[in-house]
């Protein structure tokens, strides 16, 4: 029987099961599937932790969420169009829900699949390689659980391992004798630690606007957050400057390109993150920096070098959940035999017109209208209930104007489901003093449960 080795049951690797279940439950023969998971529930970043580091079977940790982390995006843009927030919740909910939702929401869809004994938790892939003679892929891998490695052989190799969790760490002249603490977004666990401290932020992009959100949402006395190009430009508190580029620190202070300097308590490097796939060959080895469409993989999940080997949610990511269903929908349907790829000169070039066209994008509302456009294409091929992405990218553009209106107060703001056409409920409390973030207070219409940190 043919055989599919899935390597992580983040939101794409969980798309991947589903979209196979949803095969199946329509009649249609389907491979045999594993699902290596090297933590021991799925969810991806979804699934919280507080170690950072190793893990206890000495793994790279893989999450780089936190406490108190609400969704940066409102849920109206990332919502299954097969399995809606009112189907889940059976009631409606606010737009911006906390990490503990949207983990409950995708665990939903795939507790009703009735999938999760296709996965083999705490199972890190250690090594994947493809061998031409026999046409399958080689997994080793070790099951932390029996404490056991072992191979398998797999006609279909699907890389779900996501790209937020390597972190990239720069160095900066003086970052070896600063007394305080130097961390990277990935190790950043909960901003209460920062309560009262001065904390210079390094970056500009999400995990800079967030990472610093946090801190000042849980009382950190001073922010200053530093860009390299330009800066994030919203309306932030008094207590939040924008610098420009770092240029050194000494043992408790910054310097910045525009020649000031401040104190600092700790310096939090929101500096992105690596694509890092130690496990497969070098021959399989995705290399790319975080863009909408990553060189090699044709409809930008086919690894064009061996069509057997597909890449999901490598892309940088406005659209997430239903993104990575369009494509778990497209890669299961080419596997089954149901998509035909043309041949690989023909993917190249398919691939290059997009790369080239993402090389000319100029603003956030153009990489969006890429990416959607990107994404109604997958699921014009298959049948992932068809959804109306125009909306969807509406929506994105609302957020914008929304941030720039208010960059504390965007997460009470409520939008339209694409999906259900209903309109949601705003939070019983502000984002700002809603510090609890649990799915029990959250889901609390009364509010009764708001715990004092
Ligand atoms: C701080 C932060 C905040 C974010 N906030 C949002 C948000 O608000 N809204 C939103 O839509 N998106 C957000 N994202 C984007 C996030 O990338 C996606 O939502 C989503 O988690 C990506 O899913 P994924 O399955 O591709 O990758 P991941 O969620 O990273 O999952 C990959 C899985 O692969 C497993 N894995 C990795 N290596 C191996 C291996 N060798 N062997 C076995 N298993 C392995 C991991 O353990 C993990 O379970 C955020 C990301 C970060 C870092």
């Amino acid at each position: 029987m043919t055989r599919i080795a899935i390597i992580g049951a983040g939101p794409s690797g969980m798309a991947q099961l589903r979209a196979f279940q949803s095969a199946k439950s329509k009649g249609l023969q389907v491979p045999e599937i594993v699902c290596f998971e090297k933590q021991n529930d799925w969810g991806g970043l979804w699934n919280y932790t507080w170690r950072t580091g190793v893990d206890e079977h000495g793994e790279a940790v893989h999450g780089s969420m936190y406490r108190y982390l609400w969704s940066n995006g409102p849920k109206e843009a990332l919502e299954f169009a097969d399995y809606t927030f009112d189907e889940h919740f059976k009631k409606p909910i606010a737009s911006y829900p906390p990490r503990a939702v949207l983990w409950d929401y995708i665990k939903g869809r795939v507790e009703k699949a009735g999938v999760k004994d296709q996965v083999r938790f705490n199972t890190a892939v250690h090594h994947v390689e493809f061998n031409a003679d026999t046409g399958q892929f080689t997994v080793q891998v070790c099951d932390h659980t029996e404490n056991q490695i072992y191979s398998e052989q797999f006609d279909y190799v699907i890389v779900a391992s996501g790209h937020f969790s390597t972190p990239k760490v720069p160095e900066y002249e003086g970052f070896n004798i600063f007394n305080g603490r130097i961390l990277h977004a990935h190790d950043f666990r909960d901003a209460v630690q920062f309560k009262d401290k001065t904390v210079l932020i390094v970056g500009s992009s999400y995990s800079a606007e967030d990472v610093g959100s946090q801190c000042y949402k849980y009382g950190a006395k001073q922010i200053y957050s530093c860009y390299r190009s330009q800066p994030m430009g919203y309306k932030w508190p008094t207590n939040w400057a924008e610098k420009q580029h770092l240029l050194r620190v000494d043992e408790n202070t910054a310097y910045f390109g525009d020649g000031s300097s401040a104190k600092v308590d700790a310096i939090i490097l929101c500096t992105g993150y690596l694509h890092h796939f130690p496990f497969m060959t070098e021959d399989l080895k995705l290399k790319t920096h975080n863009c909408l469409y990553p060189e090699s993989l044709y409809q930008g999940v086919v690894w064009e070098n061996n069509p057997k080997l597909f890449y999901l949610g490598m892309q940088d990511q406005w659209y997430t959940f239903n993104m990575f269903d369009a494509q778990a929908w497209y890669v299961r349907d080419i596997i089954l035999g149901q998509i035909e790829l043309p041949e690989q000169e023909e993917m190249q070039a398919h691939s290059q017109a997009w790369i080239k066209r993402e090389s000319k994008i100029k603003n956030s509302e153009q990489m969006v209208k890429f990416q959607g456009e990107y994404i109604k294409q997958l699921i014009a091929e298959t049948d992932y209930p068809s959804f109306n992405i125009d909306a969807v990218n509406e929506v994105f553009m609302q957020w914008k104007k929304h941030k720039k209106d208010n960059i504390m107060g965007f997460r009470d703001k409520t939008y339209r489901s694409v999906m259900t056409g209903k309109m949601s409920k705003p939070h019983h409390t502000p984002w700002l003093y809603a510090l609890d973030d649990s799915l029990e207070a959250y889901l609390d219409s009364e509010n009764r449960e708001q715990r004092v940190i």
